[in-house]
């Protein structure tokens, strides 16, 4: 199809008006896009190091985010200076503030005396109209605001042309603009919710300055993307991929099927490690409910038979788990494959699906340093040795926030779109020790219990990600008069919004006590439960204190419990 290349309706960075956020590496600049985009405004984020005249776009304005060095190293990164010729508005932030003064002069940006960490009060200063736009990033917000820093190195003077429109006690050039490009410079952070009015400014910015039209919805996405994948395929072509019952495979299997319907196929490989009648319900919901052209194999005796005997060495569960579902998935594309071929008016399996989000694209290329190569992103399509499969990946450009109003949109139950997410290796990992066939029981029976009453209780969508947890050790606990020697059930519920930190979910102890009691009830094979508490990001003393159940206390009551663990 390798002329259909032309016919491809374009991306949507030349469909929706578009603010490129090129990126010096700072934390904060995914955040800056996504921002935008909660706007409905879409925005891609590059290197700093971007080319402009090998920019496929123009872009409506452009932001210059944050970095960890210093403009005036002697290795600093430094956009390209064709930016400033592009005639449109342009925002740095902090690094980019530095680097719009630095561009004018290079005497412009010096180390601070002291680092500036933490919130600040920022007084906005008014021009009342001698050049209008430099009060327009600050429009309609307030004179005094709650703003959020993270710098040392500061200006050491106004560069020429800019007007200082806000000002801090430690930063008195906190903003910047040009009187008469528009060009503006703030010292601090708008993209970090710390910053109280940091959506709003962004918007002036990108709506009332750059004038980018907040059109950027998934309706809107969605029938173009259709058309996209239509004439990438071609009316012939055949596309194949594997669907896990998670929200980004179901969603972007959804979409394959609405564009090219039966000549999507979908594999799901039951390795006997999901949870509680998991294959059976996707097949339920993909089939019957949405549709779609999926195969379901059932390999869960061959990867249970090759996971005995593994103990200690979780990366060796992950690694044959791994390993298999690729050898599995590859057997059936190719018999899919051969079927495909005979088949009258249909052609050859040429795509393999890849759920990609912007995330991994944006991790793929984001700015890691003057030194450091930009990765690309690692192209599975050579995983299926042999088949030259090209890989269709519609969800690219897509944040995990939009991939979910996708699923909404295009008509995937709630349930399923605000799943939790579910490792690849599945329950092996949550099983503590050697995964067999009766330690799978335990952990999907209690994993179930507990996902249900979070269900029954309203938590479901509050907390990120929840499961049991099966460890290898027996306690000692009374049931019915008798001393039982069983295993313990370690639950864990975490808040998070990006996965990179996450705090403990707090349940009240009457639903802890009820779930615990559940368990203990009704799996055969565990007397004790636990809920581990301990958090990527620790709870401070003060923080604990509304942590009752933090760092694994136990919540199970005694009997069946005992008090001492063995
Ligand atoms: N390295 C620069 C400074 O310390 C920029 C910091 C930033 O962009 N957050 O001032």
């Amino acid at each position: 199809m390798a002329d259909s290349a032309t016919n491809v309706p374009p991306p949507p960075h030349t469909i929706f008006d578009t603010i490129l956020v090129l990126d010096f590496g700072s934390q904060y600049t995914h955040l800056i896009t996504r921002r935008l985009r909660e706007l409905n405004i879409y925005s891609e984020m590059l290197p700093c190091t971007q080319k402009i005249s090998e920019l496929s776009f123009k872009p409506k304005g452009i932001i210059l985010s944050g970095g960890p060095y210093s403009v005036y190293w002697d290795d600093a990164p430094h956009v390209d200076p064709a930016v400033f010729e592009m005639g449109v508005p342009i925002l740095g932030i902090c690094y980019g503030l530095q680097e719009i003064a630095w561009h004018s002069d290079q005497k412009n940006v010096v180390a601070g005396e002291k680092r500036e960490y933490g919130h600040a009060i920022l007084n906005v200063h008014k021009h009342s109209g001698k050049t209008a736009h430099v009060d327009a990033l600050f429009a309609g917000l307030e004179d005094d605001m709650d703003v959020w820093m993270s710098h040392g190195d500061k200006l050491s003077q106004r560069p020429a042309g800019f007007v200082t429109v806000a000002a801090s006690e430690n930063a008195p050039f906190a903003g910047i603009a040009h009187e008469e490009k528009e060009w503006f410079g703030i010292q601090f952070h708008p993209e970090v919710t710390h910053t109280k009015k940091g959506t709003p400014l962004i918007k002036n910015f990108a709506a009332n300055i750059c004038g980018a039209k907040q059109d950027w919805t998934m309706d809107a996405f969605v029938g173009k993307e259709i058309e996209r994948i239509r004439a990438l395929v071609g009316p012939k072509g055949q596309v194949i991929g594997a669907v896990s019952g998670g929200v980004d495979s179901t969603v972007a299997a959804k979409l394959m099927h609405e564009a090219i319907g039966d000549r999507f196929h979908a594999i799901m490989v039951d390795n006997g490690v999901l949870r509680l009648n998991e294959a059976k319900q996707v097949k339920e919901t993909l089939t019957a409910g949405l549709g779609i052209n999926l195969t379901v194999i059932d390999a869960s005796d061959r990867f249970l038979d090759l996971l005995a005997g593994v103990k200690d060495d979780p990366e060796k569960k992950r690694k044959i788990i791994g390993n298999t579902f690729i050898e599995i998935f590859q057997e059936k594309a190719k018999e899919i494959a051969a079927a495909a071929k005979g088949s009258a008016n249909e052609g050859e399996i040429e795509w393999l699906l890849q759920g990609t989000l912007y995330p991994d694209v944006i991790e793929s290329i984001s700015f890691k340093g003057p030194s450091a190569t930009i990765k690309t992103h690692h192209n599975v399509g050579g995983l299926l040795e042999g088949m030259h499969l090209k890989l269709i990946e519609p969800l690219r450009e897509l944040f995990k926030d939009e991939v979910r109003a996708l699923g909404t949109q295009l008509g995937i139950p709630e349930d399923l779109v605000w799943r939790h997410p579910f490792p690849g290796p599945g329950l092996a990992i949550r099983i503590i020790g050697e995964v067999t066939r009766d330690q799978v029981r335990i952990a999907q029976q209690a994993d179930h219990i507990f996902i249900e009453e979070i269900k029954k209780a309203g938590y479901y969508k509050q907390i990120s990600q929840a499961y049991a947890a099966l460890l290898p050790v027996k306690a000692v606990g009374v049931m019915g008069d008798k001393r039982v020697h069983a295993q313990v059930i370690a639950l864990r519920a975490v808040e998070t919004t990006d996965f990179m930190t996450a705090d403990v979910f707090d349940f009240p102890t009457k639903f802890l006590s009820k779930v615990s009691t559940r368990i203990v009830n009704e799996v055969d094979g565990v007397c004790r439960v636990l809920y581990e508490g301990k958090s990527s990001q620790q709870p401070t003393t003060s923080e604990l204190s509304g942590h009752e159940f933090a760092n694994g206390q136990i919540v199970t009551s005694k009997p069946p419990g005992t008090i001492e663990m063995e």
